[in-house]
């Protein structure tokens, strides 16, 4: 299906100055750059979280024009607004699945995880009552500790899937603690650990599931043997990498964070800034405020050490990050209501990226992406 440009917002629906504009050029060119290093194996961008803050609507319905094998999401509830959305490539869900749920993943065509015996035998109980043949993918824990069963006990879990009349096996995964990570032991271990896994179905003569996958956004880039039939990549699809080593393959952010000078004033010394009167100035200094604070995601641990870009130019945010405002000093510098300012992105070679926001609140970029949450609107830009 291709994509509905009455789901892509244009600028003149939009009013709120701070919004999130999305490079669909980007995420195509990140999309086509993953595929072509991994082919031939099949590929699942992994759409969970709101696709990493870029919309999951908007973007599940650009992969699936762009021809990607398999979305993969984390809860139910991604799974069903995708469906109904009218997104028709298959879906996984990755994470684990309580029986009162199994029957939405049927009624959706929605592909289970499984990651226990007695989980699998719940699902083939629901698809028999319901007269259905389910969609399942097995969970192998290698060394994550999360959900899915145990490398060491995944014998008799293979077997019972065999077992079960009404499921169709079509997918056997697991996922790596450390692949983004310099030290790739345990990466490697895991990966031992899951060929190991696979070993059951050549000694017993009996055909491995169609898809057997392993490989996030870290052993994309670092681990070529983890390909298997499918990658599953997730943040470096959007752009970001998922540490700081592996560039193996070139990806650029698809994201960009704006908004817009509300007001202007001159802050003078004695009069300090914001809620805990946290920072003043030393001298007569000029300062603009921006509509975005906390309550958009960006988050209030960054104050005294945020930045961002007006006119080209880099100044500090000053005082505490508000819910809704934001306090930035340009010094003696002009700006005037209405000017853009760069929360996230580059204009003419000065840049402000989702790590130097991850560094400034002291936690990693998968943080602010998915953060950025809904009273920020979304722009699709061609
Ligand atoms: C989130 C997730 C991914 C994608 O991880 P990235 O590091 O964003 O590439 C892949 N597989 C599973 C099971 C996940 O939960």
């Amino acid at each position: 299906m291709p994509i509905s440009h009455a789901t892509i917002s244009t600028t003149e629906d939009i009013v709120r100055p701070t919004l999130v504009e999305v490079s669909l050029a980007r995420l195509r060119d990140n999309f086509h750059a993953i595929k072509e290093y991994v082919a031939p194996a099949k590929m699942m961008p992994i759409l969970k979280a709101n696709a990493y803050g870029h919309g999951l609507v908007q973007v599940a319905q650009f992969m699936q024009e762009l021809g990607a094998d398999y979305i993969g999401v984390a809860v139910l509830e991604e799974g069903v607004l995708l469906r109904q959305a009218g997104i028709t490539i298959p879906i996984l869900v990755l994470g684990g699945v309580l029986g009162n749920q199994i029957p939405h993943f049927l009624n959706h065509d929605l592909t289970i995880t499984a990651s226990s015996i007695a989980k699998l035998q719940n699902i083939d109980g629901a698809a028999k009552e319901l007269g259905r043949i389910a969609k399942v993918h097995l969970k192998i824990d290698t060394g994550m500790e999360r959900i899915g069963v145990h490398y060491y006990n995944a014998e008799g879990f293979l077997r019972s899937s065999l077992a079960c009349q009404n499921i169709f096996v079509e997918g056997i995964y697991t996922h790596f603690a450390n692949a983004d990570a310099a030290d790739l032991r345990h990466a490697r271990l895991q990966l031992q650990r899951f060929q190991d896994v696979l070993s059951f179905y050549s000694r017993h003569g009996v055909e491995r599931p169609p898809l057997v996958h392993a490989a996030n956004s870290g052993a994309v880039l670092q681990l070529p043997e983890a390909r298997f039939d499918m990658v599953r990549p997730g943040i470096m699809l959007y752009g970001v990498y998922p540490s700081d080593v592996g560039r193996s393959v070139i990806v650029k952010p698809a994201l960009t964070w704006k908004s817009r000078v509300v007001y202007f004033k001159v802050i003078t010394p004695g009069h300090p800034v914001g809620y805990g009167s946290r920072w003043q100035t030393d001298v007569a200094t000029r300062a603009v405020t921006v509509p975005v604070g906390y309550g958009d995601g960006y988050f209030r641990s960054m104050s005294g050490s945020a930045q961002v870009i007006i006119r080209g130019a880099k100044y500090p945010v000053v005082g505490a990050i508000s819910m809704d405002q934001i306090v930035v000093n340009i010094g003696d510098d002009s700006a005037y209501n209405d000017d853009e300012v760069l929360l996230i992105g580059e204009t003419n070679g000065t840049s402000i990226t989702v790590e130097d926001l991850a560094a400034w609140a002291g936690t990693i970029p998968y943080e602010i992406l998915t953060n950025i949450n809904t009273r920020v609107p979304r722009l699709y830009m061609e």
